[in-house]
């Protein structure tokens, strides 16, 4: 069998911290599962990094990366160097590059978890177009005068990239039997890109007969995650809506510190970057009382995307057992265990099942 390659980029904050964690359960599944071959390379692209270099990562950063079947992605973030450094000179280009235009964004209540909205089962996936929508470089500063100021920012919504997102949210929809795709729109109020997105999804979704589209305005359907969030399956959203859809979901099921998120080039042409929801969370770091299961849960994901769903679900079982149990919860979860008492107790509980 060929081995898997992962690049492991912790990064900043509680990122190296989380990270420790997830690559231990990597490490422990590669021991008790001999068919699981996978070798980490780790590299120190970062803000501490940027300090020491001027720059975020190696001229030949993306050369590098390009040789690695998926990258095992922490955190960025530093309150010593500006956001849209760390944002467009590691992530973005790690996104583009290699076409990561899918971030899957799985929303889904564990078991030992409870919703205060619904006694229900949550699960769903919100589907983010991930590499163009609201947020491009297209714009600027127009006008400068003496009492007036005027910026514009570009919204770039293209059909292919529109259609892109929607036939990989129903593809997701029929492999897993979801009988619903919902969209995320706003085209009564921004009425040339978005009624664009409409047409684009509508067009996918008439190809997927089983599969019923709904539309929702982004208004309403962050009040409907809220009100009914056990109703969805599927959520197709443009990259602005779907990130904040995303914090939102995330918080409605137990918060950051329990959020995974992939970022997906669908074909394989390319890695794929696995990496929790959560920043570099500046006002924990260096307790150790960080939760890793988001991190835990991306190397799940990025397992199941390298075809071991198996060890992704031991992964998620033993999970979900420590949440059951409750005796082993850090702060957000409203206990006081550490980073790595936690990663113990998923270890161990692994080392049961298998
Ligand atoms: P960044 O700029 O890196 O995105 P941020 O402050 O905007 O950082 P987060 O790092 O996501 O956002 O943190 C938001 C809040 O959630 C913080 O209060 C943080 O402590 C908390 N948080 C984030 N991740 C975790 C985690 N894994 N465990 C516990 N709390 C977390
Ligand atoms: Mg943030």
């Amino acid at each position: 069998m060929t081995s898997h390659r992962i690049a492991v980029l912790p990064g900043d904050g509680i990122g190296p911290e989380v990270m420790k964690e997830a690559v231990k359960v990597l490490e422990l599944l590669k021991k008790l599962d001999p068919s699981l071959k996978i070798e980490f390379d780790t590299f120190d692209w970062s803000s501490e990094y940027y300090l020491r270099h001027g720059k975020m990562m190696p001229e030949d950063a993306l050369d590098t990366l390009k040789e690695y079947d998926a990258i095992l992605f922490g955190a960025i973030g530093d309150k010593r160097v500006p956001d849209d450094v760390t944002v467009w000179e590691l992530i973005m280009p790690i996104r583009k590059k290699f076409k990561q235009y899918i971030n899957l964004r799985p929303v889904k209540l564990l078991k030992g978890v409870s919703c205060r909205f619904t006694d229900e089962d949550i699960d769903f996936v919100i589907v983010r177009e991930n590499a163009e929508g609201e947020y491009s470089n297209s714009g600027g500063r127009l006008y400068q005068g003496l009492d007036q100021e005027i910026a514009v920012q570009n919204t770039i919504i293209t059909r292919t990239g529109t259609e892109k997102a929607a036939r990989f949210a129903f593809e997701y929809a029929k492999k897993h039997g979801k009988g619903t795709v919902t969209s995320a729109t706003k085209s009564n109020a921004i009425i040339h890109s978005m009624k664009l997105w409409d047409e684009a999804v509508r067009e996918v979704g008439q190809k997927f007969q089983a599969i019923n589209l709904q539309s929702y305005y982004i208004d309403a359907l962050a009040a409907y995650f809220v009100s009914k969030p056990e109703e969805f399956e599927v959520v197709v959203a443009s990259n602005l809506f779907g990130d904040i859809l995303s914090d939102l979901g995330s918080a409605v099921v137990g918060g950051l510190g329990l959020s995974p998120s992939a970022n997906l080039n669908p074909e394989g042409e390319f890695p794929s970057m696995f990496e929790p929801v959560h920043g570099s969370a500046p006002d924990i770091a260096g307790k150790g009382i960080a939760n890793p299961i988001a991190q835990i849960w991306s190397a799940a994901l990025m397992l199941e995307h390298l075809g071991r769903k198996d060890l992704a679900a031991v992964i998620m079982e033993s999970i979900e057992q420590v949440l059951v149990q409750k005796e082993v919860q850090t702060p957000d979860l409203g206990g006081n265990a550490t980073t790595s008492e936690m990663g113990s107790a998923i270890r161990d509980a692994i080392q049961q099942l298998l």
